[in-house]
């Protein structure tokens, strides 16, 4: 066919094509819903499933590729599948294994939007849920039961930090023949390996699918939502890929670049967030405000030897969490003060960002029993930046001095 004549047309099919091999640093941004087929019998025999093809944006594109085979490695998995967030990674899950009639079990230290969405949605197709005592692996044999289908794990629990024994739980699954998920956001593929729980043990004591929340420390910067879920095994791949196809969870190209230019640092960011808030929760365990300090290496932390097992085996990571108990002597009022005093630390969820993040919980609401290794008090979480420690340490200490002179 002759050049089109008309400019709208000639625009869309002109013929330059940028020259093949340019190679940086960077991978370039891919962005599709749309992708070409060169003829029909293409079409036909294309597979995105085994990434050998493209098909459609929603399925994946050399980006998102390549930030899923960078997630493996990080995590120790063979294939990841994303989500537009953490938490839709969880549904994505959910989604893909759970029936009318089955029970999902989740630790009651649990990520509370996972909660939330067992108590609010799983449960209006007829998905029953329970609450399980992740500090007790006998207490989780215990609750399952013959419709149990999947079971949920969490290292630390969220916000009251208690470390569980993740090989000992992940035992209790095998031996029921549940499946076991990780929310595995705080471990990040960083403080020990989730599929390779026991590193020497043979077969590999592991769990059978990770989720991450790729919006923390993978991204970084406080600016990205996404996440992920990886497993060994081709077979609940298979499964989940279904699921994110029906459910159509695709991610942004832009997205996905922000994360891929994040992950190649992420092992010194996460050292470096740990390093420091260790240094301040130790120096919290001085301060007579604080009845109390949850982070799992602290010594005398609930789970803290679990924690030193695993992941002292490892590259003994904590990352940049940890919770104080403000002295229940002191008010609410003097709790909200005291994080409003904050400067550098700013008010704020999530965590994984450069800037120290604060933030106060009500423990009653969220927890249907006051956990029996806590003391009694008001929770308030610091996720620890990238700042100085010191500089943070007197941030803290001024606002100390302000709220509960
Ligand atoms: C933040 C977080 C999530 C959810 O991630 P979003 O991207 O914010 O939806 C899930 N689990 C844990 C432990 C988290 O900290």
């Amino acid at each position: 066919m002759a050049q089109p004549s008309d400019i709208a047309t000639a625009l869309i099919h002109h013929p330059y094509r940028p020259a093949e091999g340019f190679a940086a640093t960077q991978p370039g941004v891919f962005k599709a819903s749309t992708v070409f087929f060169p003829n029909m019998a293409a079409v036909r025999s294309t597979k995105w499933t085994d990434k050998s093809g493209y098909t459609y944006g929603v399925h994946g594109t050399p980006t998102t590729y390549m930030l899923e085979e960078r997630l493996c490695a990080l995590e120790g998995g063979l294939y990841c599948q994303l989500s537009p967030s953490g938490l839709a990674a969880i549904a994505h899950v959910a989604l893909a294994f759970l029936r009318t009639g089955d029970e999902v079990l989740i630790p009651e230290n649990a990520y509370g939007p996972n909660k939330a969405l067992a108590a609010g949605e799983l449960s209006g197709w007829g998905i029953r849920h329970r609450f399980y005592k992740p500090m007790d692996p006998q207490d989780l044999a215990a609750s399952i039961s013959p419709v149990t289908r999947l079971v949920w794990l969490e290292a630390p629990g969220s916000i009251t930090m208690e470390f569980p024994d993740l090989p000992a739980l992940v035992r209790v699954c095998r031996e029921h023949g549940v499946l076991c998920v990780l929310d595995n956001t705080w471990g990040a593929g960083l403080a020990f390996a989730p599929f390779d729980l026991l590193p020497g043990s043979s077969p590999a004591l592991g769990v059978d699918i990770s989720v991450h929340a790729l919006t923390k420390y993978p991204s970084g910067g406080g600016d990205v939502l996404m996440g992920s879920v990886v497993t060994r095994d081709a077979e609940l791949h298979r499964v989940l890929q279904l699921t994110h196809m029906r459910l159509g969870l695709s991610v942004g190209a832009n997205d996905a670049e922000t994360i891929l230019r994040s992950l190649p640092s992420i092992a010194l960011r996460y050292a470096a967030h740990d390093a420091s808030a260790r240094q301040l929760a130790r120096w919290c365990q001085s301060r007579p405000e604080f009845s109390q300090v949850l982070h799992p290496a602290l010594p005398g932390s609930p789970g803290h030897q679990a924690w030193q097992a695993l992941c002292k085996a490892g590259p003994g990571g904590a990352a940049g969490l940890f919770s104080v108990m403000v002295d229940a002597r002191f008010s609410r009022a003097q709790v909200d003060a005291f994080c409003d005093a904050l400067q550098l630390f700013k008010l704020g969820y999530s965590w994984g960002g450069a800037i120290s993040l604060a933030m106060s919980y009500e423990l009653a609401a969220i927890r249907s029993d006051w956990p029996s290794a806590l003391r009694p008090g008001t929770v308030v979480r610091f996720s620890i930046g990238l700042e100085s420690a010191a500089d943070l340490q007197d941030d803290l200490e001024q606002a100390l001095h302000l709220a509960f002179a």
